[in-house]
């Protein structure tokens, strides 16, 4: 979602003349776009702010002027804060109003004249979307994210996302048919559809009535030369049985799915406000192995929420055992503040964090390469996205969003080739391209 949301700033600023640069040193403006979802976030603001200022500084002594902004989930949560703490820093936005950005350097450059004392802050949730005032964004390259959902209502008790990002919102779907259509002619082939919650989209449909994510899905495999669908990231609860067929009937929805559980213990899942079961999970996942045999799953994980004791832990051992992950994220709980689980009784030591952790991951991590290995011998159609690790090498995704390596020539970036899985790494493949393909290109 950050990643998206960088794009879309430099959108906007686009049309007042700045350009991305690769460097902080010399540039016009510096825009740090912030994640708060795990601790260490605001100190790490603090740290980087700190490492930009000599560079602001110098500007400002050969006579320029540099903006400095923090934007994102940090700036929303701890804006006052860093305003007061770093005045040098000149704006900071949240994520619903970077869409402002051009009127805030407007106002920035004003107040440059009359010495301004405090920086500039909005982080209100506006009450019109963003969306309608940002420019359509534009392709780079094979693959696309569309944000098609923000912001949460579900209050886990450990998140901070309905408090950053706001309340939950989905895009009209004819504005998301739009975007996706103008990404395709760009030469986008595979597009990820965005959303903190992004299975609760119901948005306007394109022609009457509310649509949800399995129907969007639907109508977006209609569009020609977008061959490849991906959404992320889901909630079990919104898992409904249209989205679930659309993993039956839709070829271009591709055959991978990130499904957080959090913990395999009930109890933690309640305390959690999760707002399921660990049996409705796995009745989740068997519909979906119903629907579409080779999905493969990601999750992610919590281990030492408070609360969290042995046997909890291998609960979630065992749900993982059971179901199989090819790919998943797991991290230690981390006290958010203003969250009702920071101030729930029975938090976990550190140790006893991180041991599970580690015991976690190493199942993770077997799951995952046990499931390369498998790969190996099969052909699959992977999307060339770019230059590989060494020359001569390009990447590519496999449809399980398998990153894979192959000896191939750069006028193949965008392709979707069959090929050859010949070895697996823990985090990769490696391929060659199948004898048909060698002849024709040597034809
Ligand atoms: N909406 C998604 C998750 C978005 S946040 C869902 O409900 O599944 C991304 C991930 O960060 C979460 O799935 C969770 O595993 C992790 N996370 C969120 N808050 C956390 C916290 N306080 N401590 C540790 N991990 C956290
Ligand atoms: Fe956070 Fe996801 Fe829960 Fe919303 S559903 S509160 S984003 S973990």
């Amino acid at each position: 979602m950050n990643v998206y949301d960088s794009g879309r700033m430099a959108d906007v600023l686009a049309p007042l003349g700045y350009a991305p640069s690769d460097t902080a040193e010399g540039a016009d403006m510096v825009i740090l776009n912030t994640c708060h979802i795990r601790e260490k976030a605001a100190e790490k603001v603090f740290s980087d702010l700190g490492r930009i200022r000599p560079f602001k500084e110098k500007k400002s002594a050969e006579g320029g002027e540099m903006i400095l902004a923090v934007a994102g989930c940090v700036a929303q949560a701890e804006g006052e804060q860093i305003i007061s703490r770093a005045p040098y820093v000149d704006m900071v936005l949240g994520p619903q109003t970077y869409h402002r950005l051009p009127e805030m350097v407007a106002r920035a450059a004003r107040g440059a004249d009359q010495s301004r004392a405090r920086g500039i802050l909005d982080t209100e949730f506006p009450a019109e979307p963003k969306f309608d005032h940002l420019p359509a964004p534009k392709a780079d390259g094979p693959t696309a994210f569309l944000s098609v959902q923000e912001g949460c209502d579900k209050f886990c008790t450990f998140c901070v996302v309905p408090y950053t990002r706001g309340a939950e919102y989905s895009r009209p779907a004819a504005d998301i048919l739009k975007e996706a259509r103008g990404l395709t002619a760009g030469g986008a082939r595979e597009i990820t559809l965005l959303g903190q919650n992004v299975n609760a989209y119901h948005g306007d449909g394109a022609t009457s009535g509310t649509w949800g994510l399995g129907r969007l899905v639907r109508e977006l495999a209609e569009i020609e030369g977008l061959d490849r669908i991906r959404y992320t990231t889901s909630h079990p609860r919104d898992m409904d049985d249209d989205l679930i067929s659309a993993h039956r009937d839709v070829p271009s929805l591709m055959p991978f799915l990130h499904l957080p559980v959090q913990s395999g213990s009930d109890k933690m899942l309640q305390a959690m406000n999760r707002g399921h079961t660990r049996d409705e999970y796995r009745h989740i996942i068997e519909r979906l192995r119903t629907a579409r045999p080779d999905i493969a799953l990601s999750s992610d994980f919590i281990v030492g929420a408070p609360g969290e004791t042995d046997a909890d832990f291998m609960d979630t051992m065992n749900l993982v055992s059971e179901i199989e992950f090819t790919q998943a994220y797991s991290f230690k709980y981390s006290a958010r503040p203003g969250t009702p689980a920071a101030s729930m009784p029975g938090h976990v030591a550190e140790e006893v964090k991180s041991e599970r952790l580690q015991i976690l991951q190493m199942l993770l991590e077997n799951q995952q390469t046990a499931f390369n290995k498998k790969c190996v011998g099969r052909t699959m159609d992977v999307l060339l996205t770019g230059p590989g690790r060494r020359a001569g090498q390009l990447v590519g995704r496999s449809p399980y969003l398998q990153p894979v390596h192959v000896e191939a020539t750069p006028e193949n970036v965008g392709n979707i080739l069959p090929l050859f899985i010949e070895s697996a790494r823990p985090n990769s493949l490696g391929a060659k391209l199948t004898c048909s393909e060698l002849e024709t290109i040597s034809a």
